[in-house]
């Protein structure tokens, strides 16, 4: 298992079990620390809408007090000019009629009066007057009942020598109701003897209604009460309300003292009473929104980082599972991602090869100044090719393979390039199979030709009969003259001239033959397209010949060199030819012309066309399919490997093998060769 792989600019590393297991506590950590989050929010929340309740409940009660203590001070100031309004009462000994007439403008000034009375020094009533908004008040129960409650607080006020009041009592009214009342008494002193009292009888309820400030009592219930919470009297109307506020106030008087109560209903009904507790409910209105806006986000950025982690858990098993190799470096050369495939291929860890810049390690040193060369132009900006470039690699062992080597400038999400990446294909396999190949191809191409020399054979045979008949002859020619003793020597040295002559030319023939068998050197070379026809024409004229054909050769003039491997050119040349040649031996075709032709493509003249064409019948088109197909013949002999064995030689060569019917008979077999210089 090669090391995995990690650069600068190269992803972490994801396992997609690791990112299992890490989610869990991970999700887990999140929900609590959510929830704690949430919690202290909605505690701190709850915490501000109740201290602003409170502190909006504390204004409201602070508010009542001071209400109470206003109306306490109203009622007491409203006492003291009454007590005032009383004495200017008595003023300069009035006479009954006077006394009389006064106390009742006074009561009909004063609602919270109900009845004002001259009494003696014994307290025996001189004069008494009563209010005139309701009957009576002692009439039920006769003034006489109260007696006591009227001398003790005369007492008091006596010894007080100023006005004092009674504590309150309830008086039943005759219809059937009653009201509590408060008595005041003054003593009439003059030239500091008592001279009697004047005693003036309050009504709670119409002090709460006339003395109290209306203002105070419209939102207020006022009344006053008794040490144990009961109401003596009361103004306004307690509305039902979930909280009321309340608020007590002493209202000390000589004599005795009173309590006023108000009890506010207000703000409890209303759900946000005040601006305070307004705000701060909408902040935390706020603050829940943004706290549900910000986990949304939260959970959108949680998917999005899982997607990721899926994404890039994807890339990295799919990087991890390539057999290619890949690499990326920057643009300094410094190599900053290598995937497994890569460590596998030249035998260094990751870490060996991260940082690396000039000398690679997996560079063949006798290779190196040539690779720095390379990476020195690449750096410079060059695009390499993009259809990629060989070159060999070394792995860590020693062993020298070839690559095929594709890059490609890095661009980033910006569109700027960081660096270079590239591919590399390990082709040892590729080249072995190229080399079987090519070796097979060459058996073959081997075979075919010994099977074409073969069918020369007899050709050769018929050839080399005639030279060898004529040395045969002149051989003999020669011994029948030196017999005979009629020989001059001039004879003989003919004789002898034409005879090496008939052996050079059998010899030629042999040689030919022998050169096309042997040769056999791969490298391609430049040569003129004459030499390749010379080279075969001898053989070419020895078929002819047998066949009865006349070959035309017509090489167009300034024809530049062609790249090629001779040999196997030859052959290709030699196969047409002698498939053109095998087509017109049949009796129905007399002229027999085979024209051999070579000339430059037109265009820009980087090709060469070689063309054979014969007037034979020409291909049927159920040949046509098969012609190139391995073992495909028509011929008794045949091997049916020429064509296709032509075909891949001329393709290896980078040309193309082509034929189509020649005019006005025939078939023209065509192929391109590129162009030496
Ligand atoms: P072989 O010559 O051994 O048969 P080839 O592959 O050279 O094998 O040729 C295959 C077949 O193509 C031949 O048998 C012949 O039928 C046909 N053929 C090739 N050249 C010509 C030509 N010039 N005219 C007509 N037929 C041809």
């Amino acid at each position: 298992m090669p090391p995995a792989a990690a650069g600068a600019g190269a992803p972490r590393p994801v396992s997609t079990e690791g990112v299992e297991t890490d989610r869990l506590p991970s999700a887990w950590r999140r929900r609590t620390l959510w929830s704690a989050l949430t919690a202290l929010v909605v505690a701190l929340l709850v915490t501000l809408v109740w201290l602003a309740g409170r502190y909006e409940a504390s204004q409201v009660q602070s508010r009542l007090e001071r209400d109470t203590a206003d109306a306490v001070g109203d009622i007491r100031a409203a006492l003291s000019h009454n007590v005032q309004s009383l004495q200017a009462l008595q003023f300069n000994d009035p006479t009954p009629a006077a006394w009389s007439m006064a106390a009742a403008a006074l009561l009909r000034e004063h609602r919270e009066l109900v009845r004002i009375e001259w009494r003696d020094s014994n307290h025996r009533p001189r004069l008494f007057a009563d209010t005139p908004y309701r009957p009576s008040v002692f009439d039920r129960l006769g003034r006489d009942s109260v007696q006591t409650e009227v001398r003790q607080t005369c007492t008091t006020a006596r010894r007080l020598s100023a006005p004092a009041y009674s504590s309150s009592y309830f008086v039943p009214l005759t219809d059937g109701l009653g009201i509590e009342v408060m008595e005041l008494c003054m003593p009439l002193v003059t030239t500091g003897v008592v001279m009697g009292y004047l005693v003036a009888t309050y009504s709670l309820q119409d002090m709460l209604d006339d003395l109290v400030g209306r203002q105070l009592t419209r939102s207020q219930e006022v009344s006053f009460t008794e040490g144990d919470g009961t109401r003596l009297a009361v103004r306004g109307t307690a509305r039902r309300a979930n909280r009321v506020f309340t608020a007590h106030h002493l209202l000390d008087l000589p004599g005795t003292t009173l309590v006023l109560r108000m009890d506010s209903w207000r703000g409890a009904p209303d759900l946000f009473p005040n601006v305070l507790t307004a705000l701060v409910t909408a902040m935390s209105i706020a603050l829940v929104s943004i706290l549900v806006l910000l986990s949304k986000d939260m959970r959108r950025r949680l998917k999005a980082e899982r997607d990721l982690a899926d994404a890039l858990a994807f890339r990295k098993a799919m990087e991890d599972s390539l057999v290619t190799g890949l690499r990326a470096r920057d643009l300094h050369g410094r190599i900053t991602y290598v995937n497994p495939a890569f460590c596998q291929m030249v035998g260094f860890t990751a870490d060996e090869l991260l940082g690396q810049s000039v000398h690679a390690p997996y560079w063949p040193p006798e290779l190196a100044d040539e690779y720095m060369k390379r990476q020195a132009i690449r750096l410079a900006g060059t695009s390499p090719p993009r259809e990629g470039f060989e070159s060999v690699f070394m792995h860590k062992d020693g062993t020298r393979f070839p690559v095929l080597i594709i890059e490609a400038p890095l661009i980033n999400a910006q569109g700027a390039q960081t660096g270079w990446m590239s591919a590399f294909l390990d082709i040892r396999e590729q080249r072995r199979v190229e080399e079987l190949s090519r070796a097979s191809q060459e058996r073959l191409q081997a075979t075919a030709r010994l099977a074409m020399v073969g069918e020369m054979a007899s050709l050769l045979s018929h050839e080399l009969n005639q030279p060898l008949a004529a040395m045969s002859s002149y051989a003999t020619g020669s011994l029948n003259l030196l017999r005979a003793g009629m020989h001059t020597p001039a004879d003989i040295e003919l004789a002898m001239h034409r005879i090496a002559q008939q052996a050079e030319r059998a010899g030629k023939i042999i040689k030919s033959v022998h050169d096309f068998v042997r040769r056999r050197d791969q490298a391609r070379e430049t040569v003129p397209p004459q030499a390749l026809v010379d080279a075969i024409l001898p053989l070419i004229n020895l078929q002819a010949r047998k066949l009865g054909v006349q070959v035309q050769i017509q090489l167009a003039p300034g024809l530049p060199k062609v790249l090629c491997d001779r040999t196997m050119v030859e052959q290709v040349l030699l196969n047409l030819v002698r498939n053109g040649m095998q087509a017109m031996d049949r009796p129905d075709i007399r002229q027999r012309v085979l024209t051999l032709a070579v000339r430059q493509e037109h265009g820009d003249g980087r090709w060469l066309v070689f063309s054979v064409a014969d007037v034979g019948p020409g291909i049927a088109p159920e040949v046509e399919q098969q012609l190139f197909t391995p073992f495909f013949t028509t011929k008794a002999e045949g091997m049916g490997l020429g064509l296709s064995l032509c075909r891949t030689v001329i393709e290896q060569h980078g040309g193309m093998l082509a034929f189509e019917p020649h005019q006005p008979q025939g078939t023209v077999f065509s192929f391109t060769l590129p162009a030496g210089n």
